[in-house]
């Protein structure tokens, strides 16, 4: 089995302030996910991110953060709000899946998962399970859930793709996002910025700033700090850049492709 993440950063422009689908982007993926699902057996859970459509509206209404009693009806909107924007990306995400013939079943955490002060501590996962042995292609997304200590909050791709792969021991993890790994700051901002093939601890980073500013789930040191839990327990994991064409089908293939390798060991 291989979870894969497509990272927000790929389906989306975080920077927007619209949410807007890059759609040839997304069926390029689509396809390159179908030539690998055609050429070889396997099983496949597919984890996205929000990017543009769930950041924005999850800053606007501050879900996650402390609130008055008061502001509970207002609140409780803006969670039905950000789960509604979600659901807006993962029905475009699913319709492209769907058209290149891909099985995929959409099972947003929202419907049942449930946190602790941010992090997940219930969701039961049989049903995944079940669609998974009948071959479907589970697809499951950066969402708000219900908090148990905070009411209301807000589960990035990034924890899902921990939590799922601590619950089902796939064979591979891979997340693909818009640059080549992880460096020791950001490429994006940094021209000489070093870049890892291996990363075993956060002190390899030069600076720990964020990612777009606009992310509200912790960016690439969130999306690090995940990976290392996963390390910890032993599963490897692998950033590549989904950008370049048919990095996904030759990772999901299990051919080289450039990226970062997350793994306690040396
Ligand atoms: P995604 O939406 O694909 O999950 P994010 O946008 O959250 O990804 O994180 C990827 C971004 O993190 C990159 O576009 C890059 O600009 C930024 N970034 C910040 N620091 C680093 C770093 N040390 N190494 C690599 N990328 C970094």
């Amino acid at each position: 089995m291989i979870i894969l993440k497509i990272g927000g950063s790929i389906l989306t422009n975080k920077d927007s302030k619209t949410s807007e689908v890059d759609a040839s982007t997304l069926k390029r993926i689509a396809s390159e996910i179908k030539a690998s699902m055609d050429n070889s057996a396997k099983q496949l859970v597919i984890v996205h991110g929000a990017g543009s459509f769930g950041h924005p509206p999850a800053k606007k209404h501050r879900i996650g953060e402390e609130f008055d009693k008061s502001q509970y009806p207002q609140k409780r909107l803006g969670f039905c709000e950000i789960q509604n924007e979600v659901k807006k990306l993962n029905t475009f995400v699913c319709e492209a899946f769907i058209r290149q013939g891909l099985p995929v079943i959409a099972l947003p955490a929202s419907s049942f998962i449930t946190a602790t002060k941010k992090r997940i501590t219930d969701g039961n996962l049989d049903l995944f399970k079940n669609y998974l042995t009948r071959g479907f292609i589970p697809v499951i997304y950066g969402d708000v859930v219900l908090d148990d200590e905070l009411e209301f909050c807000v589960i990035s791709g990034d924890q899902l793709i921990q939590y799922l792969a601590r619950n089902l021991s796939p064979d591979r993890v891979i997340l693909a996002t818009d640059v080549d790994g992880v460096y020791d700051k950001n490429p994006k901002t940094h021209g000489d910025a070093v870049f890892f093939d291996k990363f075993t601890s956060l002190e390899d980073l030069d600076t720990l700033e964020g990612t777009t500013n606009i992310d509200v789930t912790g960016g690439m040191v969130g999306k690090i700090k995940e990976l290392l839990y996963l390390a910890d327990l032993g599963i490897e994991s692998k950033i590549i850049n989904a950008e370049v064409n048919d990095n996904i089908f030759k990772v999901l293939e299990n051919r080289q492709v450039k990226g970062t390798i997350i793994s306690r060991g040396n």
